[in-house]
């Protein structure tokens, strides 16, 4: 049983913005403070929003949006509470830092880092564990994938890797971010048709994996790659969509705030 809150309701839609490796401290601490203005009015149907600065400015970042609308997410995780494992943070010093989401398994860190699916389970497994924390597991296709019409084995498979035989309990909630690696930074964003068929496919397979019960209480289902302020609408009101992960969109305080109200 874990230790989260007991009988945590399932959240309203949310909207995680990846500052990846472009701000430094002192840049995402403007941002964030810019932020924390832009939003301060920002109470929208129990909407979340979090922001996930570099580790180095998480606790100063911290500080800022600590009594905002904001939350406090990481960009990646280590599998192991403590120990010898040089150069990483685990769940629960990301809890520390005031974190209360943190990306799993972005396709960055698959290509650059070589992070497989049975690293990314470990470390789903590990965040659940931990107290508070909710992860936020990226899936997605290559290019090649799609073209070759193997998406759905990819997705499936992804999924299956990534939380196969994790057991979930009422308190705990796990985030699905459906990023086409293809879209991500492309400035093209996925046609709403092409994301209502995957996030269809991805809300069947959780289906099939946990129960439909246990998927409508404790998952949610986010869209990634090249969002914008400009093509929010599009995907606002698709079925079994819960919300956004955004790169470069979430940069500018009212670009994301825009995509913020726009969902
Ligand atoms: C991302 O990197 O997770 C992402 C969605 O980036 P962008 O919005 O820039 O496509």
């Amino acid at each position: 049983m874990s230790k989260q809150a007991k009988g945590a309701a399932k959240a309203g839609k949310v909207i995680i913005g990846n500052w990846k490796m472009k701000k430094g401290l002192a840049e995402s601490a403007a941002l964030a403070k810019e932020m924390v203005e832009k939003f301060r009015d920002f109470n929208e149907d129990g909407k979340v929003v979090a922001i996930c600065p570099t580790l180095v400015a998480l606790t100063e970042v911290d500080k800022i949006v600590k009594k905002s609308n904001l939350k406090l997410g990481a960009q990646n995780v280590f599998w192991e509470d403590r120990g010898s494992y040089t150069g990483e943070v685990s769940p629960q010093m990301l809890i520390e830092a005031g974190c209360r989401y943190v990306i799993i398994g972005h396709s960055e860190r698959r290509k650059y880092l070589l992070e497989n699916y049975s690293m990314i389970h470990q470390k789903v497994r590990e965040v659940l564990n931990a107290e508070g924390l909710v992860p936020v597991v990226c899936i997605g296709e290559e290019n090649e994938d799609r073209k070759t019409d193997r998406r759905d084995f990819v997705l499936l498979n992804q999924l299956q890797q990534a939380l196969g035989g994790i057991d979930i309990s009422e308190s705990q909630r796990i985030i699905v971010a459906y990023e086409p690696v293809w879209a991500i930074g492309s400035g093209t964003a996925i046609e709403p048709s092409e994301a209502t068929y995957a996030h269809k496919i991805i809300r069947l397979a959780l289906d099939d994996m946990f129960g439909m019960q246990a998927v409508e209480k404790s998952f949610q289902i986010i869209y990634g790659g090249s969002v914008t302020g400009k093509n929010v609408k599009s995907f606002s009101n698709l079925e079994n969509m819960d919300g956004f992960l955004v790169g470069g969109a979430s940069l500018d305080a009212e670009e994301f705030y825009k995509i913020c109200k726009g969902i």
